[in-house]
């Protein structure tokens, strides 16, 4: 390893270079849609929802405006309604529930698996009710859930399966991708997403003709044909240029999924040695490292030292959904939580992305090293 000693600023992420990288074929593209005349479901989108489907693999692609309206439009196609329980995690970034809530349903927490940080499929049964209609399994950071057990339970119970793929987009549970597995899946094209849009996007992907025939009209007015409204609807679509520059990039998504693999295997084959707990990729999974969390016992500390170095690390999350002011209505949710409150205290996120330069890489290997060493 090259002794590196002058001090850097590494971002928690760096958009600006991305596109700096694909400027020509995105500026070529976003042009074409300009001179197009044709903004709103015209070709783009048609184009993007076939290769995102073939993609991965599914029937149906039905592109929306951000990954909250595809898990929203995916619970009123499902027919989720007022007084509704939805099973999920708390342990997630809040718009899994904003969805849930705006649903009318309410939001039924379950603890997670202390290794991979997503649901434990083995406390979802002493959640169910007969008011339980739906689980929302959140693939979280990139790692998808075990997704076995979900379905058996779902099965038994008569449940909808709704993935919540927006961290886990080109991730694998066993030889399936994300959104593939359950009866849908709801994809975020957030700009800092592994597959991130120049603005807001979203995509719902199913194999069922009727859900897919619900959703497409759901997110245009409950629209049947130009004018004609069968069901109550909203406006939630994704507009030309954002399905442009996703066309775009689609091609380029598993290269860097491999690059953001190769970084995350660099890392903690450093860290995990010091005691820092890294995170794993379960078995027959595909992790794509949305997020790289570790776990330190004293994390505001460690985040501190790092920013005096110039890096920029973020914690996902620091308030679990229930302990936020906005969800005091779940709060007593909290005895069934143990885990996911433990960890909110542990954990940051280190700067992962493809875009990292070998020179920038080595320094936040080293840097915290350093840094770990000096606080233990
Ligand atoms: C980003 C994200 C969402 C929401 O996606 P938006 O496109 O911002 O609406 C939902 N769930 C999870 C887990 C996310 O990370």
């Amino acid at each position: 390893m090259r002794l590196v000693v002058t001090k850097m600023q590494i971002p928690f992420g760096n958009l600006k270079r991305q596109y700096q990288n694909l400027k020509e074929s995105i500026d070529n593209a976003t042009q074409n849609v300009f001179d197009s005349g044709w903004f709103i479901l015209g070709k783009e989108v048609q184009e993007f929802e076939t290769n995102f489907a073939n993609y991965c693999g599914a029937n149906f692609a039905i592109a929306v405006g951000s990954g909250t309206e595809a898990l929203h439009l995916s619970l009123i196609a499902c027919g989720i309604k007022t007084g509704d329980e939805v099973i999920t995690v708390s342990n997630t970034c809040v718009p899994t529930l904003s969805a849930v809530t705006f649903a009318g349903a309410l939001p039924i927490f379950v603890d997670i698996n202390e290794q991979t940080y997503t649901i434990d499929p083995s406390l979802i049964e002493s959640r169910i009710t007969d008011k339980t209609k739906a689980i929302i399994p959140v693939h979280l950071y990139g790692q998808c859930v075990d997704m076995k057990p979900i379905l058996d339970i779902a099965q038994k119970h008569n449940l909808f399966v709704i993935e919540d793929c927006a961290q886990a987009v080109g991730a694998k549970y066993q030889d399936k991708m994300a959104g593939t597995i359950g009866h849908l899946g709801a994809f975020s094209f957030y700009p800092s997403k592994n597959l991130g849009a120049f603005g807001d996007g979203g995509l719902i992907l199913t194999n069922d003709s009727k859900l897919a025939e619900t959703v497409a009209k759901l997110r245009n007015y409950g629209q049947e044909n130009r004018y004609y409204h069968s069901i109550k609807g909203f406006n939630s679509r994704l507009d030309e240029l954002q399905a442009a520059i996703l066309n775009v990039k689609l091609p380029l998504l598993n290269s860097w999924n491999e690059k953001r693999r190769a970084i995350a295997k660099r890392y903690t084959e450093v860290f995990s040695p010091l005691g820092i707990i890294c995170p794993t990729e379960a078995l027959n999974c595909y992790h794509t490292y949305h997020l790289y969390v570790i776990r330190v016992k004293n994390p505001s500390r460690f985040q501190e030292l790092l920013k005096e170095k110039g890096i920029d690390t973020i914690i996902h999350y620091p308030i679990p959904v229930h302990l936020q002011q906005s969800y005091g209505e779940c709060r007593h949710q909290s005895s069934y939580l143990p885990i996911t409150e433990k960890l909110a205290q542990e954990i940051v996120s280190l700067p992962l992305y493809p875009e990292l330069t070998e020179l920038e890489i080595e320094y936040i290997i080293k840097t915290v090293t350093d840094i770990y060493q000096q606080l233990s």
